[in-house]
């Protein structure tokens, strides 16, 4: 028997398999970020490919495609995402799109006959990130995919996919884990704190374990303690202390407590950051509504420029200072 990556996708994973000796040509797999869908992709791509399949249809995980798969290099396989680009100036940065070049090489890799007598994958991931020249070359071969051909796409945000390209594929929805499932799969990954960290990420394990594996927890710790005590709180000094946090552990870690100060003023409930509630209930009365509005939609905009700081404790000063302005 093979076993899904994760446990709560172990449904999702039998319904795969009960498919294999005829795939969807176009596979959607759609869910919210943090459950695991990659690895799940990663895994019926290595199905697929597998040269001797276990009884229920998983990969054996030694024959020489296996072995290929699991080392990057299995030559009926094309994995398509995000690549780092390289500016004049030297900079390394992820591209914020998956390009048409990276299409036309999938285009012209499908035409090809494979190399292994079994089927070809691509995997796509994230699906929602090609962009508009480079999902109308894919949904070419969409329409008419060549023989023992698979496409896998993966998907937060399936909506952004273009429809031509959703009504291609055959969707599988991936939900989210029920909590007890994902409290106790994190604990027997050593993670102390499993709930409130799993309220922390909005019910996604994968994000609770990224959040217990980083540094990110002391520096959230850092901007909250700032945070709960406004009345304490000097911008200048603050501002300054808190410049040293990457921009996107401060958005995340703001936005979410801006939130939780909205979840209280409307209706009484702390949604992510648990382990405060108590001081966030007693924030979020004294909040006045519409600064906190206008704040939370600040940051929601600021979002989107997360790498260009410019003077970082100006900046942090300027926010401290709204902040403050909450509770006047
Ligand atoms: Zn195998």
């Amino acid at each position: 028997m093979s076993s899904a990556p994760y446990p709560w996708l172990d449904a999702s994973w039998q319904r795969l398999l009960s498919t294999r000796s005829r795939p969807a040509q176009a596979l959607l797999l759609a869910g919210p970020r943090g459950v695991g869908k990659g690895a799940l992709a990663l895994a019926w791509a290595q199905a697929l490919l597998c040269e001797e399949p276990l009884a229920d249809g998983g990969a054996c995980g030694q024959c020489p495609a296996c072995h290929w798969f699991d080392t990057g290099g299995h030559p009926d396989f094309r994995l398509v995402s995000l690549q780092e680009k390289t500016s004049k100036e030297g900079e390394t940065r992820m591209a914020t799109a998956i390009e048409v070049n990276q299409a036309r090489e999938v285009v012209d890799f499908v035409q090809l006959s494979t190399y292994r007598a079994g089927f070809r994958v691509v995997l796509v991931n994230p699906a929602d990130s090609l962009n508009l020249a480079a999902a109308n070359a894919l949904l070419k071969v969409l329409e008419e995919p060549p023989l023992n051909t698979v496409f896998v796409l993966v998907s937060d945000q399936p909506r952004r996919l273009l429809p031509t390209i959703r009504s291609r594929c055959t969707r599988l929805d991936i939900g989210l884990p029920l909590v007890d499932q994902a409290v106790h799969w994190l604990a027997g990954q050593g993670v102390d704190d499993a709930m409130n960290l799993l309220a922390l990420s909005g019910g996604t394990p994968l994000d609770a374990q990224r959040w217990a594996d980083s540094s990110d927890l002391d520096e959230r710790r850092s901007v909250l303690e700032g945070l709960a005590r406004p009345d304490q709180l000097d911008p200048v000094t603050l501002g300054e202390c808190l410049k040293t946090v990457s921009p996107q552990a401060w958005h995340n870690v703001t936005y979410k407590w801006l939130g939780d100060l909205l979840a209280v003023k409307l209706h009484g409930s702390v949604q992510f950051n648990r382990d405060f509630s108590e001081v966030l209930v007693q924030l979020g009365k004294k909040a006045d509504l519409a600064k906190l509005l206008a704040l939370a939609r600040t940051q929601a905009n600021e979002g989107r420029t997360l790498a260009h700081p410019l003077n970082r404790s100006l900046q942090l000063e300027a926010w401290l200072i709204q902040y403050r302005h909450l509770f006047d």
